[in-house]
């Protein structure tokens, strides 16, 4: 991550350094926020923020699901990310929106503690490093299941709903993998620490129904891009064995992109090398982000 000059907090454009909270701030403490992850990508002459109104509309029914008020308008917060933008002078960038319960009540009960509203836009390359984009990532199967949906709800980018993905991610790291795979309570696949996954078997997706996972706006573009090349998707559980013996393995995610899985468990996916589907799927969306595929010229918002 590159710092970049400004972030808009609470409707003003404040120097990176100077955007600081009270340390008593609720969404601290327990997790008492909402966020979205959104990327901007150039071609040459411009940048575009890509599914901005998509990602929007997902932070707002965050706010929904937990009772966090948004004290600003949708279109006043799409309108302070194209300004930021413009202003941190940025082209391929992510944007961190985030709105958290601040001070006041320190009780569990938030009572009516101000909720805060910041906007981030930074420059922050491959998420799961270069390598791992082109040739593919080394994953593990979690010993953490993913939450349950009685208690933590995924249709919403709860902050304090991350834990469960930071247990993961640190455990796969610490043993030496790219990235962990989270199961459901009920033992099928369900996503990894902030992507959705995909398995290809006799040239058929595959990926998780939505009931235990988050909406992804890139599995979104998952399902679009299959659909337009004639690829079927099956919207369907999986088991951790038909992953392993499947011909391919992918992530995807707005931080993540389309990303290969070349192995699972020490068992090699395929051949070990990022698949035909995944490799279509992976071209055909940095395509679309780019703005070189006027098909889906919808999905970008020009700066
Ligand atoms: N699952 C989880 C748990 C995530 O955090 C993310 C990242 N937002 C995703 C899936 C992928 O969602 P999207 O494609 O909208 O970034």
């Amino acid at each position: 991550m590159k710092k970049s000059q400004y972030i808009w907090y609470n409707g003003k454009f404040v120097n990176w350094d100077k955007a600081t909270t009270h340390v008593l701030s609720h969404g601290l403490h327990y997790g008492s926020g909402i966020f979205e992850g959104i990327r901007a990508y150039s071609d040459n002459a411009n940048a575009f923020i890509f599914r901005l109104e998509d990602h929007y509309s997902r932070f707002y029914n965050s706010g929904k699901v937990s009772l966090i008020k948004i004290p600003f308008s949708q279109k006043k917060l799409q309108e302070a990310t194209v300004q930021l933008i413009k202003k941190n002078k940025l082209k391929n960038c992510y944007i961190r929106p985030l709105a958290f319960i601040g001070e006041g009540s320190i009780g569990i009960n938030p009572g009516n503690n101000k909720v805060n509203v910041i906007i981030a836009a930074f420059e922050w390359g491959t998420y799961l490093e270069k390598n791992g984009i082109e040739h593919g990532i080394r994953a593990k199967i979690s010993s953490f299941a993913r939450m349950g949906v009685n208690s933590f709800m995924t249709k919403s980018k709860i902050s304090g709903n991350y834990i469960n993905s930071v247990f993961a991610k640190r455990e796969a790291i610490q043993l030496g993998f790219d990235e962990a795979i989270m199961l459901d309570n009920d033992g099928y696949i369900a996503e990894g620490t902030g992507e959705n996954i995909y398995i290809v078997r006799n040239n058929i997706i595959k990926t998780t129904p939505i009931t235990t996972v988050l909406e992804g706006i890139t599995r979104d573009c998952v399902i679009k891009i299959a659909k337009d090349n004639n690829i079927e998707v099956q919207e369907q559980k999986f088991t951790r064995d038909e992953l392993y013996i499947s011909d391919e393995v992918f992530l995807s995610g707005t931080a993540a992109e389309i990303t290969p899985v070349r192995e699972v468990d020490d068992r090699t996916i395929g051949n070990g090398k990022p698949g035909k589907i995944t490799k279509l799927i992976q071209d055909e969306y940095s395509k679309i982000v780019s703005n070189k595929n006027p098909l889906y010229a919808s999905w970008l918002t020009k700066v």
